[in-house]
């Protein structure tokens, strides 16, 4: 008997039809003698709709505590729905919504970290062969309020309860079979790996490829959770993410893209020391999280910054840069939202030189103009007009892998 900890993400249970396919899978593992926590996220796009209707009613942006307290409830229906189908079935289940199943969070609403997972609950459940349904994305805070960790956080909450557990499997189910070379949905001829490291896994999440959530691999990471990603739609192996794996060492493992990018410049700043310092360190005070920075050599005594951060922020970095602007002094600020960040991933590339030449090549062969570059040993990244970025991500894919 094993215990096996399964996630289904919002399109496997968008439907009843595939909340019956959700709770089959289900319940032919708790069949077969294994103890099964099922964690579940928001059914369909029901997250998006809950955001939609929250800036209906107040189009600046609601506070955080009410977002949280809105956004929870998708996962909530859910659960609920995913436990009445194998009641169905005739099966002994008990839905937990995040409280319920022990996570403690810290307070930052919409993207709370979690502190510790409380599992008696989870124990006393299984103990009585109850399949546990738990509602993904949510905990509470020290409050006693409801708290969210960020968009794609039910992955999160499965690989911490698999991690507490100390459970034999993590199965994270989607839409697609596997973790492939660069996302399926943009790239056709795109491979599916059989297996990847954690680290090379962290870099793709964080870099755009939401088919994992980053800090759900972090946390895997951290406890040596592996994990298996694959689809609720076909009974097929997935994607197994570890530590160590045998596959070859390619040069590239995977491109991702991301799309939640804005790019800033503040023109014609003093040439003086101290000036990139302040500057970040006031986006730091507001939490704003900066990403490529580009310093330009400094001209006739001015020089430029141009950063970008996540979309989302654009409106605290505007204020940030304005008031900078008047108080150290700049010429104009330059603002875009329409830019796409482009990545390249693989630990390959540290001993290869060359690949960075590679990538680029992809891209002036298609036309593209590249804004901005960043790279670190295992990673490249370039930012460029949104307009191209489907055909970036193919071109450069198409360029390391055949
Ligand atoms: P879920 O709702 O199950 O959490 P997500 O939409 O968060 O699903 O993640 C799955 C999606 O991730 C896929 O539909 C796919 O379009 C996208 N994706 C992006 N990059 C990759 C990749 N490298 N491999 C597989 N899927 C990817
Ligand atoms: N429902 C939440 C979201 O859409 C959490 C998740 O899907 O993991 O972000
Ligand atoms: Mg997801």
């Amino acid at each position: 008997m094993a215990l096996i900890v399964k996630k289904f993400g919002g399109s496997s249970v968008a439907n009843a039809e595939r909340v019956f396919n959700v709770a089959n899978i289900i319940v032919e593992d708790y069949k077969a003698g294994n103890d099964v926590i099922a964690v579940v996220s928001a059914q369909g796009d029901t997250t998006d709709e809950l955001i939609s209707k929250a800036y209906e009613i107040n189009p600046d942006g609601p506070s955080k505590r009410e977002m949280d307290m809105l956004m929870s409830a998708g996962e909530q229906i859910s659960i609920a729905l995913l436990a009445m189908a194998i009641e169905k079935l005739g099966y002994p289940v008990i839905s937990l919504l995040g409280w319920q199943a022990g996570f403690k969070t810290d307070s930052k609403y919409s993207a709370a970290r979690i502190k510790s997972l409380d599992t008696d609950r989870l124990k006393a459940e299984l103990a009585k062969r109850n399949i546990v349904i738990v509602a993904g994305f949510q905990g509470i805070n020290k409050y006693d309020d409801i708290t969210t960790l960020g968009r794609g956080g039910s992955d999160t909450s499965a690989v911490a309860i698999a991690a507490a557990m100390n459970a034999d499997l993590c199965q994270i189910y989607t839409d697609v079979d596997g973790v492939y070379t660069a996302d399926p949905r943009i790239v056709k001829n795109a491979k599916k790996m059989q297996e990847i490291t954690y680290d090379e896994m962290l870099e793709l999440a964080t870099l755009g490829a939401q088919v994992l959530n980053n800090r759900s691999v972090e946390m895997a990471k951290k406890y040596n959770v592996e994990l298996e990603v694959l689809s609720s739609f076909e009974r097929k192996p997935g994607t197994i993410v570890k530590e160590v794996i045998t596959m070859e060492k390619m040069l590239i493992r995977g491109v991702a893209r991301d799309n939640n990018v804005a790019r800033f410049s503040i023109i014609g700043l003093p040439d003086t020391p101290g000036v990139a310092f302040k500057l970040f360190n006031n986006l730091a005070k507001k939490n704003i999280n900066v990403d490529i920075i580009l310093q330009s050599v400094g001209r006739d005594g001015t020089k430029d910054i141009t950063f970008t951060v996540a979309k989302n922020q654009s409106k605290e970095t505007m204020q940030v840069l304005e008031e900078f602007k008047q108080s150290v002094g700049g010429q104009k600020i330059i603002f875009d939202d329409k830019v796409s960040k482009i990545s390249i991933v693989g630990t390959g590339m540290e001993t290869h030189p060359g690949v960075a030449a590679k990538m680029f090549e992809a891209l002036y062969s298609a036309g593209i103009n590249i804004q901005m570059i960043s790279t670190s040993e295992i990673k490249i990244s370039v930012l460029i007009d949104i307009e191209y970025s489907d055909l970036a991500v193919q071109v450069v894919h198409d360029a390391f892998i055949e």
